[in-house]
């Protein structure tokens, strides 16, 4: 077990969505003592849990040949193939192996039988195994379930790691400037009480997921500011390819809705797409009309959008539906109504959101960055799978896949010796005379954050709108750090930090690429 007042443990796992709680399934098997932070009070609360699709698997006439080229089409040919390779390859193995063996996932089945592979955009073949439209949320607690019974295992939520602890840099030790640099573990603050801890580990593995909270629309839950990206960054880790951001063009719009997608199968069965005068405008912008590729559907809504300074499109499935839509969509219906819209009657708001991130903290095919000690799965890394564009219901799979893979190399190579004692380490500064938390100010910060990021960085960008961008959230990122600096302790406040990171890295890496591909869309 986890000494309480070293805080030691063999490896440290930041989030526990499926890339997280894979990897601490793998490494409690192999005996390796195991602390898991999350930052909700509820272990569960994640991305993965919100995942209603799927997750990718071969089908009956499939082969990982045909999965590969769906994933290298839709990812503009930029994929890293050797990547994508592991994937297809050992993906399948694992789902079976893990999944359905060890955690009795109830995947839906077409008969007793014969599992059910659903079709989704992009996938040449039926190959999704979902658990009705809730399979995040059925994967996430069969995970939380199954670490609760390993003794090795500590998993602790409402915990927020706030930096990564590495050497020299967090060092009171001048030897340690003659040695490489390594991460040994993190600064973890106690939601609770305030206070922050140093959790050392040889080996720590960053599974903090995605960032598509920085922008004012998204799918994702508001917890999702990539903190693992600027916690990365600031520990000297290789992060690439952060401009492919990948919107979802339809998600409800209300002001308590936060984000609730509306399946791009429901414009697959008829509905169509409007402004708020009623008018359908795809036919403008696409060959294919209503039914074309995400990307282009969501840039045609945006521009809707700027063009007639609304805040939301409208998307009519009430005036073209042959069928029963309480059948059909009873998920949606439901949503919806509980919100003040019935479907059957009436059109839906919708604006796009934020979906995925598919860069990240750059990783070899076992999960290792380019920080020794530090290991990084799921969607805070870049594989190299998704290249400029992911394709739908290959996130989960690939959480599953590396953060498996991390857990099985450590435990393979595992060396408990690192060179530096936790008594090198400094412990966290407390500022003389802490300042309060004004809840008002951080609120417009966030605000700030997010519309700059939706207006100028996201779904069409511009050389102006980017340089624009930069310029704001720079200034805004000078008051963060002095506010940081002087404020009490908090989650909020240590997510406004990561959170302005993460939007210059996104900003920053978007100005740099002036080839607009896959997410990436530059306009002259
Ligand atoms: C609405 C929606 C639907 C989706 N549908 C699908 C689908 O059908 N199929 C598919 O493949 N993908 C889908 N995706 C994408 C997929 O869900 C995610 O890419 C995937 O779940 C990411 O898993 P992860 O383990 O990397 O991160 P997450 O599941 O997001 O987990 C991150 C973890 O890190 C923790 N954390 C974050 N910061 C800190 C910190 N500072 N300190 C401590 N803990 C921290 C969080 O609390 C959480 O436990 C969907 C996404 C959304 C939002």
């Amino acid at each position: 077990m986890v000494n309480e007042k070293s805080l030691k443990s063999d490896v440290l796992i930041i989030g526990c969505g499926i890339a997280g709680a894979s990897a601490a399934l793998e490494a409690a098997k192999s005996g390796l003592r195991v602390v898991v932070i999350t930052k909700n009070p509820k272990p569960e609360e994640s991305n993965t849990y919100y995942a209603q699709g799927g997750i990718v698997s071969l089908g009956k006439d499939d082969r990982p040949e045909f999965l590969k080229e769906d994933i290298i089409k839709t990812g503009d040919n930029i994929n890293n193939p050797e990547a994508v390779e592991l994937l297809v390859n050992e993906g399948k193995e694992l789902v079976e192996k893990i999944l359905i063996k060890e955690l009795d996932i109830p995947f839906t089945r077409s008969s007793p039988d014969s599992l059910d592979y659903a079709q989704e955009a992009g996938h040449s073949r039926r190959r999704i195994l979902h658990v009705k439209d809730t399979t995040g949320k059925t994967i996430e607690e069969k995970f939380i379930e199954a670490l609760k019974k390993f003794s090795n295992v500590t998993l602790l939520a409402d915990h927020s790691a706030v930096d990564l602890l590495t050497v020299p840099h967090h060092s009171k030790n001048p030897i340690a400037y003659y040695r490489e640099p390594q991460c040994i573990g993190a600064y973890v603050l106690d939601n609770k009480t305030k206070k922050v801890k140093t959790f050392s580990a040889p080996y720590t593995i960053l599974a903090t997921g995605g960032c598509g909270a920085v922008f004012l629309y998204t799918s994702n839950p508001r917890d999702a500011i990539g903190a693992g990206y600027a916690m990365a960054l600031r520990a000297g880790a290789r992060i690439v390819n952060m401009e492919y951001i990948q919107f979802h063009p339809t998600s409800l719009f209300h002001r308590d809705a936060d984000g609730f997608l509306i399946s791009e199968t429901v414009r697959g069965e008829g509905a169509r797409l409007k402004t708020k005068e009623g008018r359908t405008f795809m036919e403008n912008y696409s060959e294919k009309g209503d039914l074309a590729p995400r990307d282009e559907v969501t840039r045609a809504i945006y521009e809707e959008m700027v063009n007639s300074n609304s805040s939301y499109v409208l998307l009519d499935l009430a005036s073209y539906a042959k069928f029963d839509i309480k059948k059909r969509f009873p998920n949606i219906y439901q949503t919806c109504l509980q919100y003040g819209i019935d479907i059957t009657k009436e059109p839906i708001p919708v604006v796009p959101a934020a979906h995925y991130c598919c860069g990240g903290v750059l990783v070899d095919s076992w999960g290792k960055s380019s920080v020794r000690g530090l290991y990084s799965v799921g969607e805070v890394s870049c594989t190299g799978v998704h290249g400029a564009n992911r394709l739908a219901s290959t996130s989960l799979l690939e959480g599953l896949v590396w953060g498996t893979r991390a857990s099985r190399q450590i435990a393979s190579h595992f060396d408990p010796s690192t060179p530096y004692k936790p008594s090198d380490i400094h412990p966290w500064y407390y500022p003389e005379k802490e300042e309060g938390i004004d809840p008002a100010l951080i609120n417009q910060d966030w605000l700030t954050i997010r519309s700059t990021m939706w207006n100028y960085a996201g779904i069409i960008r511009t050389k102006k709108r980017l340089e624009r961008a930069k310029a704001d959230l720079e200034y805004l990122r000078h008051r963060i750090e002095k506010f940081y600096k002087e404020a009490t302790m908090d989650p909020k406040v240590a997510g406004l930090k990561h959170g302005i990171q993460v939007a210059l890295m996104i900003t920053h890496a978007a100005i740099s690429n002036p080839e607009s591909r896959g997410a990436h869309f530059i306009k002259e």
